[in-house]
């Protein structure tokens, strides 16, 4: 039976409607949550991550702030940015755009942001209250695998789950996640022995490593779901064709737009061994950024004594 293909702009859609309207109903009382995002330096990749950030804030209603440092700016100054907007009322979440530039403790700069608004759920107040499985702003992309996975009723209480990658952004907190929806999870990594075969356990595979269709057939379970976090670029018509048994249309885009997007899992090995997967681009990558609103809007309420919505 031929795979599911788990569409991440559907289940982002519907989490944006859902969103328009809780904002909505903040606006009615006099509320409008706002973002601020902290940029760093000139770097063309974290620029459209945070051009793409403000532009869903301006879809969706929210306010937002972009906040542009030279690459120069001293650790000093940017805790100072990072003071001021958690003393200012009308900024619920502040976003810090990372890789930051080697000069500043990145360490330092996420601990000085208000863990009330800590929409990336990094600091490490946030951190300890998702091991403790208490309510608090979660890592966007865990929380936006967690939804796909919810939201496309795909069983995880009793599953095994096998995550690769122990990163504290993705690998750490999706695995916590699965574990507090009831699965038995193992944590794989780069010194992990015999690890297709520990993969291969899996019901549901999570790839979270940074390396193009790094996973291959012999990690996957027929039948398992795999969530691929991977964004690779392939630039090279000679990396297609290693990586590709049939390279004609990832070719062909290459040609048209000078780069290949390409997740941690080989294509046409995750379509033809699991049930369902998430396609790269298209399906984890889009969740992020809906997330990242979702921590905003409850950050605004949290902050406010408001009710919120049940999370993940
Ligand atoms: P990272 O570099 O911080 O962590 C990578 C992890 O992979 C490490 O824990 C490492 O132990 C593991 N690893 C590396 N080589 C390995 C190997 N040979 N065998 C087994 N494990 C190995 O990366 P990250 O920030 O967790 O991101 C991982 C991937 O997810 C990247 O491609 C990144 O671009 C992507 N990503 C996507 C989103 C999204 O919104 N879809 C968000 C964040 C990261």
């Amino acid at each position: 039976m031929a795979a599911t293909l788990l569409d991440g702009s559907k289940i982002r859609d519907q989490i944006k409607a859902e969103l328009a309207e809780q904002i909505r109903d903040l606006k009615s009382v006099g509320v409008t949550p706002g973002l601020a995002a902290v940029l760093v330096g000139e770097d063309p990749a974290s620029q459209s991550y945070v051009r793409s950030k403000v532009k869903m804030c301006e879809s969706l209603g929210l306010y937002s702030q972009k906040i542009d440092l030279p690459r120069d700016t001293t650790e000093q100054q940017l805790l100072d940015a990072v003071d001021s907007l958690n003393l200012r009322d009308a900024i619920d979440g502040i976003l810090i755009q990372l890789p930051l530039p080697s000069h500043i403790n990145a360490k330092r700069v996420i601990e000085a942001v208000d863990p009330a608004k800590d929409v990336d759920g990094i600091h490490p107040l946030n951190v300890g209250r998702l091991v403790s499985a208490t309510p608090g702003l979660i890592p966007c992309t865990p929380a936006g695998i967690i939804e796909i996975l919810v939201r496309s009723e795909i069983p995880i209480k009793g599953a095994r789950a096998v995550v690769i990658g122990r990163s504290d952004i993705v690998g750490k907190p999706v695995a916590m996640l699965l574990l507090h929806h009831h699965a038995t999870v193992t944590i794989c990594h780069s010194r992990t022995r015999n690890l297709a075969e520990v993969a291969r356990e899996a019901d549901i595979l999570v790839a979270a490593i940074g390396r193009p269709a790094f996973v291959t057939a012999e990690f996957i379970k027929p039948g398992a779901v795999v969530i691929d976090v991977g964004i690779n670029r392939l630039t090279t018509a000679e990396e297609i064709r290693r990586i590709y048994r049939d390279p004609s249309v990832p070719l062909k885009t290459l040609e048209s737009k000078g780069s290949l997007l390409i997740g941690d899992v080989q294509p046409e090995d995750m379509a033809e061994k699991s049930s369902a997967y998430t396609p790269v681009p298209g399906g984890v990558g889009l969740l992020t950024v809906a997330m990242l609103m979702a921590n905003t809007v409850q950050a605004a309420r949290i902050r406010r004594g408001m009710r919120t919505a049940t999370r993940v």
